[in-house]
């Protein structure tokens, strides 16, 4: 071989060394900046994202048939994102999570978070109710550690599942140390959204999950993250709510305001002994004229309302139509009634005046 057509073949061999180099950093795990493999433990829950149906393309399906194992095993390449381990916590639809099981969720992951050879925790969860136990975390983990709840649209058997990439975009998530300190996060469809803002915004749609007033806290891609908000609000470390001996949540109630509404609603849920009552009402947070007497009567007997909206987005602010003042109302704030209700009952752990409740409800 002449010298100028050794310099080529090197030349040659350099680029195809450098090309393949890039192929394999594009198709791995995410930056390990410590060159270490984080360790994530993932907590199952049940949900669509181990659902199962007969056939890929019925839409009828079973919510929680899937183990953890059976999950981690059918997503390529994920173990080698982190050092992985799976714990079943519960295995329902996520219509069927309960207070029981958030409380056993919180406590399990302080007890994770402790431990020194634990970095990150992932819950899959179903999408129903995933928004209030993402936000009933948020405000009781008490960890900086990455804490990422994830789930899907579409059941494991589907044509086009969800599942596997959402699975391993919230492994990447847990185990990047961007991702401390942001309190807990939501990764769906890949984005990354925060405890406090998102909401489920379709039945079907894989782009179910929205923050409207906030938008995302960052995007993910085949394990590549990018952050691109902080979440604003008071979350996990900084908050007050200790569940470390909490067994039970006191009963609070939503009650859906709507056109002639009958007022009887409210002092049913008093006689059946809430101690709280979000109202998800109409507008900005309101309810017929009888309706407001009887939400004044249960207020001033003691139970404390909050006034919520079931308008999807938007704020409930305090005597803006409704005179929280006199009636001894809280108001929402930005939190929708179903999150709002994950507050009040944290709030009510111990006693607190109205007006202590509505700086609660202005702070978190
Ligand atoms: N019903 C299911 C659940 O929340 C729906 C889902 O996961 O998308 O568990």
């Amino acid at each position: 071989m002449k010298r100028s057509q050794r310099m080529s073949a090197v030349f040659l061999a350099l680029v195809l060394g450098l090309c393949c180099q890039y192929v394999v950093s594009q198709d791995t795990a995410p930056d390990q900046s410590s060159g270490k493999k984080a360790n994530i433990v993932v907590l199952a829950t049940g949900g669509t994202i181990a659902g199962a149906a007969a056939t890929g393309t019925q839409s009828g399906y079973t919510s929680g048939k899937v183990t953890i194992d059976q999950m981690l095993d059918s997503v390529p390449k994920i173990r080698e994102l982190a050092n992985l381990k799976g714990e079943q916590v519960a295995n329902v639809g996520s219509q069927d999570i309960s207070f029981d099981i958030m409380l056993k969720l919180a406590k399990r992951i302080n007890e994770l978070a402790a431990s020194p050879d634990v970095d990150g925790i992932v819950v899959t969860h179903g999408t129903d109710t995933m928004e209030e136990t993402a936000f009933f975390l948020n405000l009781t983990v008490k960890t900086e550690k990455p804490v990422v709840l994830v789930g899907s649209m579409r059941p494991s058997t589907a044509v086009s599942a969800d599942g596997p990439l959402n699975l391993y975009n919230a492994v990447a998530v847990a185990a990047d140390p961007k991702a401390k300190g942001r309190g807990v996060l939501v990764v769906m469809n890949d984005q990354i959204q925060g405890a406090h803002s998102l909401t489920k915004t379709s039945t079907t749609s894989v782009e179910t999950f929205q923050s409207p007033l906030r938008g995302v806290v960052g995007v993910t891609a085949y394990g590549k993250n990018d952050f691109y908000n902080n979440p604003s609000w008071p979350h996990t470390t900084q908050t007050e709510f200790d569940i470390s001996n909490v067994t039970k949540l006191p009963r609070v109630d939503v009650v859906y305001a709507d056109a002639d509404m009958p007022p009887d609603l409210i002092g049913a849920s008093v006689a059946k002994g809430a101690k709280g009552i979000v109202i998800a009402g109409v507008g900005n947070g309101n309810m017929n004229k009888g309706s407001l007497q009887a939400a004044e009567q249960a207020s001033k007997g003691g139970v404390i309302v909050v006034r919520s909206s079931r308008v999807p987005t938007g704020t409930v602010a305090r005597n803006v139509e409704v005179k929280d003042d006199e009636m001894g109302f809280v108001a929402s704030g930005e939190l929708n009634p179903q999150k709002a209700r994950i507050l009040l009952s944290l709030a009510l752990l111990k006693p607190h005046t109205p007006e202590q409740i509505q700086e609660m409800f202005n702070k978190y």
